[in-house]
């Protein structure tokens, strides 16, 4: 009897054993099912990982589109910046030419004083930078034509003449220059040469008597400085 009991007993335990182990693995599977996808064993969102691989071309198309767009602007303004600072160089250059000159004529170069040596008539207006610069090189001081182009601008280096000079044009000089002769007497903040319109958005590069090269916005140029030019 105590046998039998014991028989029912432990075959009740085992019953409830398997029930148990049974009912165990059924929730497991269960749970496996259910357990989203997206839910990885360590409770950690699977969208952090897995998705990060699905995620990364979408993350990459977003990042390209305002990539491509940022670079883009990003090149035009490395142009902008990169042709202002040619462009000052230029000016620098044209600067110590022009003291040079200075030094040995007494005054800063003008197209209207050479033309009176020359013609020995009464001075004639200078229509535009080039016929100012040209001075320059006829006296040698300048001896590169790409000196006075502004890299914003659409002009072209003058080619050079059989005979080694320069015979600069409106499209090939990009600088204005002052309509005023002026010498070691003039104020050393009077402007000589500056870019003509457009070579850059929204200002110019302004060389001044005393070397220095500024940058001033177009409202600032036309404001303080343009009766210093001969027209654009
Ligand atoms: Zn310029």
């Amino acid at each position: 009897m105590r046998t039998r009991i014991s028989f029912r007993k432990s075959g009740s335990i085992i019953t409830a054993a398997v029930f148990l182990v049974g009912g165990v693995l059924w929730i497991a599977i269960r749970h496996a099912k259910v357990e989203p996808p997206g839910i990885s064993k360590t409770g950690t969102p699977a969208t952090v990982r897995e998705p990060a691989g699905l995620d990364a071309p979408g993350e990459m198309e977003e990042g390209r589109r305002p990539a491509g767009a940022e670079s883009g602007t990003a090149v035009t303004s490395v142009h902008t910046e990169s042709y202002k600072v040619a462009c000052v160089h230029n000016l620098r250059m044209i600067g110590i030419a022009s003291q040079l000159y200075l030094n040995d004529y007494g005054t800063f170069p003008l197209a209207s004083d050479k033309t009176d040596q020359a013609t020995n008539e009464s001075s004639r207006p200078a229509h535009s930078g080039f016929d100012h610069l040209q001075v320059i090189f006829d006296a040698r001081f300048l001896n590169k034509s790409d000196v006075v182009i502004c890299p914003g601008s659409e002009d072209r280096p003058a080619t050079r003449n059989t005979n080694g000079t320069f015979t600069l044009t409106s499209d090939s000089c990009s600088y204005l220059w002052t309509r005023k002769l002026l010498s070691n007497a003039s104020p050393a903040t009077a402007p000589l040469a500056a870019c003509k319109k457009d070579c850059h958005p929204e200002g110019r590069n302004l060389l001044f008597a005393s070397g220095e090269v500024k940058w001033v916005t177009e409202e600032e140029f036309e404001k303080s400085f343009r009766k210093h030019f001969t027209a654009d």
